[in-house]
């Protein structure tokens, strides 16, 4: 689940101070559109900092007001745009190839999943705002999955106009995800709940955010291979003698460093939340096929 992760080391406001100065400056990089924008595009990242990106207290500038022409608009939509994937621009694409490969996170702060980052996710997305394509505190590592348009894609707004996912720069849902290992324990069945809480608003964005990026049967698939490899370690773990319960502890506490959301720190605390289940891994009849 949503792990908080720590802005990026470039201030945002610097970077985009740097990239507007550079185009107001040359001729061929459109200046008297990023000279009209400037302001109004400073004042838009100190406001997304302040209201922590959230699409409920953000309103798309009025593009119209930097431009001659109707039909400029969505030129100039697009022109920012394409500053995110900009080639030729040496300075943005060395501070996002930085964001992008330089996190040393080991799993993905949207779903906990123990994968590298590869991909930056948009929280607000690029085309539904231009303005925030190249705004730091909006540009988040995440895995492929979470940020595929299947995932979390182009959502913003639920139909009542509520945000559908956690931003991970600003918060952090920690435990949330439940997992319930059920017998036969050599070939069990799980469950996933949401841990309830109050704040229904909460409640309600933990459960679209979970839903809309798949988060259950992922790990559910994710519990199953994982439980095979804990029969496994149960098998090599009696020829040696020693009981399971101290060593699923200490698997714990390694994933646990990473984040108290990570699927393998889901997984264990289940497992030693379940005597039942340590019982068998001790003395139950493990399936021959391990
Ligand atoms: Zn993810």
């Amino acid at each position: 689940m949503v792990t908080k992760i720590n802005l990026g080391k470039d201030p945002t406001l610097d970077f985009l101070g740097n990239v507007l100065d550079s185009r107001i400056n040359n001729p061929y990089s459109l200046p008297e559109f990023y000279r009209r924008i400037k302001d109004d595009l400073i004042l838009a990242y100190e406001k997304y900092h302040v209201v922590q990106g959230n699409p409920e207290k953000i309103t798309n500038l009025n593009f119209r007001n930097y431009v001659d022409h109707d039909d400029e608009v969505k030129l100039r939509h697009d022109t920012l745009i394409n500053l995110y994937s900009t080639k030729s621009d040496k300075f943005i694409t060395s501070i996002l190839n930085g964001l992008r490969h330089d996190h040393q996170l080991i799993f993905c702060p949207y779903c906990g999943e123990e994968v590298i980052p590869s991909t930056l996710d948009h929280y607000l997305p690029k085309e539904k705002y231009p303005e925030y394509s190249i705004c730091l505190d909006n540009l988040v590592p995440a895995c492929t999955k979470c940020q595929g348009k299947d995932a979390k894609g182009e959502k913003v707004l639920n139909l009542n106009n509520s945000r559908i996912f956690f931003h991970p720069y600003y918060e952090n849902i920690e435990e949330f995800l439940i997992l319930k290992i059920l017998p036969p324990y050599d070939s069990p069945s799980f469950t996933l709940d949401l841990k309830y809480i109050k704040d229904k608003d909460l409640y309600e964005i933990l459960a679209s955010h979970v839903v809309e990026l798949n988060i259950y049967d992922r790990f559910l698939r994710f519990a199953k291979s994982q439980h095979i490899n804990l029969l496994k370690l149960s098998k090599k773990n009696r020829e040696s003698g020693s009981v399971m319960n101290d060593k699923i502890q200490i698997y714990l506490e390694e994933k646990e460093i990473k984040s108290k959301n990570v699927w393998s720190a889901i997984y264990y605390r289940s497992v030693l939340s379940n005597s039942e289940l340590l019982d068998y891994l001790n003395t139950g009849a493990l399936p021959d096929f391990i």
